[in-house]
């Protein structure tokens, strides 16, 4: 019903995926309204915050990157996004010493971890949601990310892969029963081993490794220790939309359907359904209980 914050600073070191630079991330309370804010302290001249919106999604390719009004960016903030929308935190600024987030073990664990050690604290102040209003889809060849009218929040995504071991996975998540923490924080990124190959002679995933990523050989995970969930990818996916739906800049209530989706689609799918206007529809959460509970 109300908006929450960290109810202290929490921090945590770790590399970045693309430059392999090691950075301090450190999460802060906020007051309500403010919404999630990331802070470059390492840029020195120009704007070094990044407030958490989708239009300032400026790349998509292989995480989320944020381009503030500086031409700045900040790379890789979809798992902590993830892990404060499934955590429910509704403010926070969250300060990083370099360009990308830290990937910490490639899922949301370390973040959560974080926030639980930190506790949420409870603002005088309601919790807006964004309402689903009509069916809002988008595609990209036979890839599609759709979001339809429900009275929860819940997120399910299809992948097909041209590969043995992952092949065609489910995934599914109900937002508002705990079910990012139980089911979907500890899924980590993954990629093929071939596909590894070609990122690094192109000087991309500099800090990427078995530590932080899942990596698929053929009918194998080269990992030790192996996966662990049976359809750890696909829950993967689930936690990505749910980092990238989460830059509407409030909880959606809707349910997200994703078919081989990924970051731009993502990003596609909020652009769209913001432009239209009579497909949502912002509503605070105790008019919300009192409209429901009406309709019951
Ligand atoms: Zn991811």
């Amino acid at each position: 019903m109300y908006q929450t914050t960290l109810k202290s600073p929490i921090s945590c070191t770790g590399i970045g995926l693309h430059s392999g630079e090691k950075s301090v991330m450190t999460m802060k309370p906020a007051e309500a309204g403010t919404g999630i804010v990331f802070e470059r302290t390492d840029l020195v001249n120009g704007a070094r915050h990044f407030p958490a919106r989708f239009d300032l999604v400026s790349d998509t390719f292989l995480c989320t990157t944020l381009r503030n009004a500086s031409g700045a960016t900040l790379s890789t903030v979809e798992h902590v996004m993830a892990a404060l929308a499934g955590c429910g935190i509704d403010n926070a600024l969250i300060e990083v010493g370099g360009p990308e987030i830290p990937i910490m073990d490639g899922s949301s664990e370390a973040f959560v971890f974080l926030i639980d050690c930190a506790g949420v604290d409870v603002l005088d102040a309601p919790r807006r949601y964004l309402r689903v209003l009509q069916d809002v889809k988008v595609e990209d060849g036979d890839k599609t990310a759709r979001l339809s009218p429900a009275n929860c929040r819940s997120f399910h995504c299809e992948i097909v892969y041209d590969n043995a071991r992952i092949a065609r996975q489910n995934a599914s998540l109900d937002l508002d029963n705990d079910g990012f923490k139980n089911d979907v924080a500890r899924a980590r990124t993954f990629g093929l081993m071939e596909d590894v190959d070609t990122l690094r002679a192109n000087g991309l995933a500099l800090g990427g490794s078995l530590d932080n990523a899942v990596v698929v050989s053929g009918d194998k995970v080269l990992n030790e220790g192996g996966l662990r969930y049976d359809n750890e990818f696909a829950r993967h996916k689930v936690l990505d939309a749910v980092g990238d739906l989460a830059l509407a800049g409030a909880p959606i209530l809707g349910a997200f359907d994703g078919y081989c989706s990924g970051h731009a689609l993502n990003n596609k799918l909020l652009a769209a359904l913001f432009a239209n206007e009579n497909a949502w529809c912002w509503v605070t959460a105790g008019a919300e209980a009192e409209r429901l509970a009406a309709t019951a």
